[in-house]
């Protein structure tokens, strides 16, 4: 079995005391195991503020940049041994592995881009300036500076290649050091990046640290100029933002988490047309891509009263196309779940589901002996306003259909799910668009508007686009990922400067 070790103060290092193990999803073999007991958590965080912080910040961002697109050909290099270990850790078939790993490669070369667009700069204004005084030779203008602490990365084990480097992406753009934490479950596939990305002499050192098992230790050694990037549950979310690191010392945190997603279907949508596709093959694709194991998969699909039962029996005939089984085999669409507690929760979740509604497919059972399947679940809710549709988020591929009447009835459904990444609205109505926009994108972070003009060209609304935010408000953690340069904020500090106009101009070279 294989030891995953932590890159640490500049070596590989196995830890001590009980360790994890990590098993293959489809056949329940061990295949690994990790501890990160015994790390000298203090030198770590030294390590990455005192060695990475000033070699990140003597480069300007065109470096920086260049260190990102040097990350993403490493990975790319290595993109089939990295599909072959998700295949096995993370039980993905591979066009899911793909997702994950071309989305770190892709994310890695979009803001290698945004760094030489930012050139020889080092400090980035923050919007316009503004005249002070009598005469613009008093000046005001915001900028950007780095931080000068470490970037500490939780993640969650959905994603182990794209969230790790998603976040490093910015982190390392905006002169942040990385200290990266991948979900336990699946890390391999991360370690295995994270060694890719180590041996590829991109990076200074410092500048990455990776740490296989538990990281939470270190939240006892944070200081203010430090800062959590965090991607996973509600319930660890909430532990995070309790330590005495966030609430007495003022540590950022970002927090990515639950998200009950919608799918709107428009009631000028008619079954045939252009958008009415759209909307099938979308949510079947966001149900069972990764196993539903995406934190942007649609979880509560708003169909109007009295077409229910059709758009369920569309659903399930393009569900029941989806081949569920051992991933490695190529006519599997769908593998297991990642983790036999993942296999609980879900199986749990289905059963609660099921009490407010009529299933119709799939089921609160395992769909195979062995390994960690379950089959693709849709359920009808019958009543759309149950807590249960609103309030739980299972993990897994599962989403039920909530019938709604109107659109004064629909919008306070919608919102009941208190907060979302990623909402999709299916119409080419522009009033109820317009509606749909104005009452619901306080509730998202990004709201996807699916419509026959942009079918035939567009990306579905699970997957996430550097140049677009990824966050959102309330149950989604209230926080704000990518969207080009808005990612690098976080790990930056806007202060605003008064003087010279001079005197600022020569801070901030076009
Ligand atoms: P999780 O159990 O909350 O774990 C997330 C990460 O936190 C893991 O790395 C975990 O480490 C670590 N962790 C757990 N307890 C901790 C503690 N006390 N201190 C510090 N770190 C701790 O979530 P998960 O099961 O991995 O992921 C599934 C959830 O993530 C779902 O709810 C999904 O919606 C959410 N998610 C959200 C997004 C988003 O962008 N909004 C993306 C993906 C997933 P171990 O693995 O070692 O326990």
């Amino acid at each position: 079995m294989q030891t995953l070790t932590s890159y640490v103060q500049g070596q590989w290092k196995p830890g001590t005391g009980s360790a994890v193990t990590l098993v293959n999803p489809t056949s329940e073999a061990a295949l690994a195991q990790c501890s990160s007991g015994g790390l000298d958590w203090s030198g770590i965080l030294r390590h990455a503020r005192e060695v990475g912080g000033p070699a990140l910040r003597a480069l300007t961002f065109a470096e920086r940049g260049v260190l990102l697109k040097n990350l993403s050909n490493a990975l790319h290099a290595a993109r089939e041994e990295l599909i072959e270990l998700s295949i096995q850790n993370a039980g993905t078939t591979r066009s899911d592995a793909k997702f994950d790993i071309d989305g770190a490669i892709g994310t890695l070369a979009a803001y290698a881009q945004y760094g030489a667009e930012l050139g020889s700069k080092k400090i980035l204004a923050d919007g316009e300036g503004v005249q002070l005084g009598r005469s613009p030779r008093f000046f005001g203008q915001h900028v950007l500076v780095p931080r000068l602490g470490a970037a500490v990365h939780v993640n969650a084990f959905n994603f182990p290649a794209w969230n790790m480097m998603e976040k490093a992406a910015c982190a390392l753009l905006s002169a942040s050091p990385v200290i990266e934490k991948p979900g336990t479950p699946t890390a391999m596939v991360a370690w295995r990046a994270a060694q890719v990305a180590l041996a590829s002499g991109a990076l200074p050192e410092g500048a990455f640290q990776f740490v296989a098992g538990s990281i939470s230790p270190i939240f006892d050694h944070l200081t203010s100029q430090d800062s959590v990037a965090f991607t996973g549950s509600s319930v660890t979310a909430a532990l995070l933002k309790a330590t005495p690191a966030v609430v007495q010392r003022n540590v950022r945190l970002n927090v990515e988490a639950d998200s009950l997603n919608a799918a709107v279907l428009g009631p000028d949508v008619e079954p045939g047309s252009e958008t009415y596709s759209l909307f099938l093959a979308n949510v079947a694709q966001d149900m069972t891509q990764k196993t539903g194991q995406k934190c942007t998969a649609v979880r509560r699909v708003f169909v109007p009263k009295g077409r229910e039962r059709a758009v369920a029996d569309d659903l399930v005939a393009d569900l029941k196309r989806i081949h569920v089984g051992d991933p490695a085999e190529q006519t599997t669409r769908m593998g297991p779940l990642a983790s036999a507690s993942q296999l609980q929760d879900v199986i749990a979740g289905i059963a609660r589901l099921e009490k407010a509604g009529t299933l119709a497919c799939g089921g609160a059972a395992r769909a195979r002996e062995r390994g960690y399947f379950v089959a693709p679940t849709l359920v009808l809710a019958r009543e759309a306003g149950a807590d249960v549709f609103h309030a739980e988020e299972v993990f897994g591929p599962v989403a039920s259909i909530l019938p709604y009447g109107s659109t004064a009835e629909l919008v306070p459904l919608v919102a009941r799910g208190a907060g979302a990444l990623v909402g999709s609205i299916y119409s080419n109505d522009s009033a109820f668009v317009q509606t749909m926009v104005l009452e619901l994108a306080p509730w998202h972070g990004r709201m996807w508007l699916g419509s026959d003009k942009m079918a035939e060209q567009s990306l579905p609304p699970g997957m996430v686009l550097p140049a677009l935010v990824h966050g959102g408000p309330g149950r989604a953690g209230g926080g704000e990922e990518l969207g080009g340069l808005r990612g690098l904020a976080f790990y930056m500090q806007r202060t605003a400067l008064a003087g010279f106009k001079g005197v600022l101009s020569d801070l901030l070279p076009s």
